[in-house]
């Protein structure tokens, strides 16, 4: 009992000190941000978190007016992306979409 108890330990420490030597700080992300954030978006998927269907974003309805642009689903209507812009940042909401999958030919 005791021996199995430690070994549970020893695997704990062993899990925890893997996870450390995998952890870095956001600079590391950059190069896959990168593939991401690509000039146009407009052949990335979606999945809308309303109703679950995933589409292009150029397939999406967008409403566009003085205080940003409002990209809503045809299917349920919900919002997918809220973007604005402000005189030194563009903003974007993403809460409407639980998914974005931009294909990697697009780069
Ligand atoms: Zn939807």
């Amino acid at each position: 009992m005791k021996r199995a108890s430690s070994t549970s330990a020893e695997a704990g420490a062993t899990g925890e000190r893997f996870a450390d030597a995998l952890r870095v700080d956001g600079n590391a992300a950059a190069g896959i941000l990168s593939e991401l954030f690509v000039s146009d978006l407009t052949a990335a998927r979606a999945k809308c978190a309303g109703c679950g269907v995933t589409r292009t974003i150029g397939a999406l309805m967008v409403y566009a007016h003085g205080m940003g642009t409002v990209v809503r689903c045809p299917g349920c209507d919900r919002v997918v992306l809220r973007i604005s812009r402000t005189p030194t940042h563009v903003w974007l909401d993403a809460t409407g979409a639980t998914s974005i999958v931009i294909s990697r030919d697009a780069n």
